[in-house]
């Protein structure tokens, strides 16, 4: 585990996200702690430990992103709504398969499912949520919408892609992680490229990684 003050160039990591509607339209919620990631602001981590800086290498804190997706398998079986690569920066502490860091921002986004949170269920929703996707029934206050739906929505509220991905599921990621996961590393691989050269403002960056995100999306 290495400490990476202040990289010079952001790093690109999977993640998933659940969404809850906490009147500002949907937003994307970090799934183990309740936290928001506000539309068109950098998420900043805190530390509930009291690490004055943010990620500790000592600590668990900080916003999570792995390099591939066999962490996420279970995140995704507990009912998550999306998978996307985020931009990490500022305090950054690497470890063997992903990253934990200051700061955050999505870069592409595929929307799994529909499903809305309570915003007051806060974590007790987890295991709601796990028996309303293996019943397909929202339960309690859970909200279901259509991915195509969230997807146009947080494309418009965050400004990043986001494609609607009803076909990703915690068994197609599990049979990724296993076969090495091509079109997922493409899109994490063109994902990092444009931040490393500080391209994804560019129109042919952002057109690449979208060309890789459909290629996943055909793929699931
Ligand atoms: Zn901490």
């Amino acid at each position: 585990m290495t400490l990476v003050p202040d990289v010079a160039s952001p790093v690109a990591g999977w993640r998933v996200w659940t969404v809850a509607d906490r009147g500002r339209g949907p937003e994307l919620v970090s799934p183990v702690r309740p936290m928001s990631w506000i539309h068109r602001e950098p998420a900043t981590a805190t530390c509930l430990e009291g690490c004055a800086a943010c990620p500790s290498v000592e600590c668990r804190c900080g916003l999570y992103a792995t390099a591939g997706l066999a962490p996420l398998v279970l995140a995704c079986r507990r009912g998550a709504a999306v998978l996307g690569c985020t931009a990490l920066w500022g305090r950054v502490v690497e470890h063997t398969d992903g990253w934990r860091g200051e700061h955050g921002y999505p870069l592409v986004l595929f929307v799994m499912s529909g499903l809305l949170l309570d915003p007051v269920s806060r974590i007790r929703s987890t295991r709601r949520v796990t028996s309303a996707v293996r019943h397909g029934l929202p339960s309690g206050h859970d909200h279901v919408t259509g991915p195509e739906t969230l997807a146009r929505e947080l494309a418009r509220l965050y400004a990043v892609p986001a494609h609607p991905a009803p076909g990703l599921a915690a068994d197609r990621l599990r049979g990724w992680a296993r076969s090495g996961g091509q079109a997922a590393d493409a899109v994490r691989s063109e994902a990092a490229d444009g931040l490393a050269g500080r391209r994804l403002g560019d129109p042919a960056a952002h057109a690449r990684l979208a060309r890789r995100a459909q290629e996943l999306v055909d793929a699931a």
